[in-house]
């Protein structure tokens, strides 16, 4: 073939490619507009996880009419004018590429109107060829209306995945920049239904709440650090604010780890290890951190031009940003955590306070993120340790019979074997013979449940809220009656027998929790880690004190099951001191 201009629609496309890749990409480019035009109160209506429709209106300071058909052409902005203005930008966009691949590849429909103009102007842009401007009756500040993106690039609808994924995305970017602005007020609606609002007050922390529930947003640690131009080695004033989860609080993924630079939402690799640096020997292998932090700086500290979607930057100084971060944030982090040790009572205080109802003897408590469990865990020696501490979880698969010693900690039980001693972590152990039990229910078929005296309405963010309406044939299936009770709420009206006593809100949230998107699409799998994250979350807790009989019987019933020495989550439930070792550490017997 020969060499050939490509058309402008053509062009247009490919490079709409690199600005538009989902329809997430179309909420975050129209929302960061709305917020260049200063906008105090933002709406965004959402129809098939974007699909069919995505409209986000501001009361900013609007297009003037004239201007309308420049704000849709490539390469048309009012934020930039000189090549230098790049290296100090102060607005999110600059690079006047939104609205025109928005409008390539979708039917988009911009109606605005400016302070002095009497009329708003409407302009319709089909696939990138812009109609004419019309004038019409609108309120000061910018409506852009996107219906049926990529209608005309079948291969880019294609690599969308599904509704939940693609909707989930657009949650969790407006989530984020509502909570990166807290004076604006944003309202999400999908469909008819209102999925999210926030009073645009400045209070960060009820955002948060809004975003991963009030559980959560309780137990975050705020950021405040400031380090002056002056001081230092460099030109660079830097500002982190924002909150960082405590080290019993994590996720078993990066997903919510969270960075905002100056207002500009970034997905920074030297951001996120300065971080995981500061938790360092903090966490489990594994597990990270939930993080909203927000860094300021000037602008011409930091090259925001590197990426089209403007997620990645450089920095001027990069060491000594990253030191700032991980100073600043092990600084929180250490004002806040106590030295773990084993005085559970601490830990279990606050959930205790929240449990609305209790059963004699075993406390259901609903500690956010089982979060005693890992503080516990943190204590134990680690395993390199082991010339000292037999693991035998492979070895051998069951466990003998055992004799009752006592419980030490409120957190572990003693018990003698015929070879030694072992020493059993009680929420470990609970959690694999709920688990067990559960799980022999389902296979026969016969989940008993108990009927709620007064049944639970329980609210979650609507994030969590949609993944639970998901979940719900798997939770009628496993025992419990929960439905649909209004916008992001649920009733629950019975539990599995299991159970009893257990606190509804913390089964719900349990489903949720670190819920993978891509986890294994075999259903029997996924029915089986729900089960899992269920039980591991109406455990008993480390911290609470049992009754010997409760101790005695939780030790039976761990002997029952058919994987004793491991959570259902691989951790293990207990360690082994062997007579052998035993014998050999006091000297008794061939020495060392
Ligand atoms: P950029 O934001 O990079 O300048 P866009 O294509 O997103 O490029 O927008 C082009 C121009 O249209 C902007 O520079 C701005 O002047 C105007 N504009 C877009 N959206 C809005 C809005 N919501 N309110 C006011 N002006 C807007
Ligand atoms: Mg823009």
């Amino acid at each position: 073939m020969p060499i050939r201009l490509l058309s402008p629609e053509v062009s247009s496309q490919i490079a709409a490619g690199e600005v538009v890749e989902r329809p997430a990409s179309v909420v975050k480019e129209l929302t960061e507009n709305a917020l260049d035009a200063g906008a105090k109160n933002i709406s965004i209506s959402i129809a098939d996880a974007g699909r069919t429709l995505i409209e986000v209106a501001d009361d900013g300071h609007g297009i003037p009419a004239d201007e309308l058909s420049l704000a849709a052409s490539r390469h048309a902005t009012s934020k930039l004018v000189l090549s230098d203005d790049l290296f100090h930008i102060q607005t999110l966009g600059f690079r006047g590429e939104a609205l025109a691949s928005i409008g390539s590849v979708s039917h988009m429909t911009i109606t605005s109107r400016v302070e002095s103009a009497k009329e708003g102007a409407r302009l319709s842009v089909d696939g990138g060829i812009a109609g004419k401007v019309e004038t019409v009756g609108a309120p000061v500040g910018t409506v852009v209306r996107v219906e049926n993106l990529f209608y005309n690039v079948p291969a880019r609808l294609k690599f969308l995945k599904t509704d939940v994924t693609e909707r989930r995305a657009i949650d969790s970017l407006i989530t984020r920049y509502a909570l990166a602005y807290p004076n604006v007020r944003f309202k999400v609606t999908d469909g008819k239904q209102l999925t999210l609002q926030t009073a645009g007050d400045g209070d960060r922390r009820a955002i948060l709440a809004a975003l991963y529930g009030v559980d959560v947003a309780k137990q975050m640690l705020e950021v405040m650090a400031s380090e002056d131009p002056s001081t230092g080695s460099g030109q660079v004033g830097l500002a982190l604010s924002g909150f960082i989860s405590p080290v019993s609080l994590t996720r078993s993924n990066r997903r919510e780890i969270t960075f905002f630079i100056n207002g500009r939402w970034v997905q920074e690799i030297s951001l996120n290890s300065a971080l995981l640096q500061a938790y360092h020997t903090l966490l489990m292998v594994g597990r990270y951190p939930l993080t909203a932090l927000f860094l300021e700086m000037a602008p011409e500290d930091v090259d925001v031009n590197v990426h089209p979607t403007k997620a990645e930057v450089r920095f001027r100084s990069q060491d000594k940003i990253f030191s700032f971060v991980q100073r600043s944030v092990r600084k929180a982090l250490l004002a806040y955590t106590p030295v773990p040790s084993v005085s559970p009572q601490l830990w279990g205080a606050r959930s205790r306070d929240e449990v609305p109802h209790r059963q004699a003897g075993i406390d259901w408590s609903m500690a956010g993120d089982s979060s005693n469990e890992q503080q516990v865990t943190s204590t134990l020696p680690p395993s390199s340790d082991s010339s000292l501490v037999t693991r035998n979880s492979e070895t051998l698969l069951s466990v003998p019979l055992l004799r009752l010693i006592g419980q030490i900690g409120s957190t572990y039980l003693v018990s003698e074997g015929p070879d030694g001693l072992y020493l059993i972590d009680q929420h470990a152990a609970h959690e694999r013979v709920l688990f067990e039990k559960l799980m022999a229910q389902h296979e026969n078929k016969s989940i008993p449940s108990q009927a709620l005296l007064t049944p639970e309405v329980v609210t979650l963010p609507p994030q969590s809220a949609k993944m639970i309406g998901e979940q719900l044939p798997f939770l009628n299936k496993f025992g419990f009656e929960v439905e649909e009770f209004g916008t992001n709420t649920f009733q629950v009206r019975a539990m599995p027998m299991l159970f009893s006593g257990g606190d509804p809100a913390s089964a719900l949230r349990a489903l949720v929790e670190d819920f993978e998107e891509d986890e294994s699409p075999l259903q029997a799998e996924v029915e089986a880690r729900l089960a899992a994250r269920v039980c591991k979350r109406l455990a008993v807790k480390a911290g609470q004190t049992l009754t010997p009989d409760e101790q005695r019987s939780l030790l039976n019933d761990l002997e029952a099951c058919q994987s004793p020495r491991t959570c259902p989550h691989g951790r293990p439930t207990m360690i082994h001191l062997s007579v052998d070792m035993l014998e050999r550490q006091f000297g008794r017997r061939g020495a060392r």
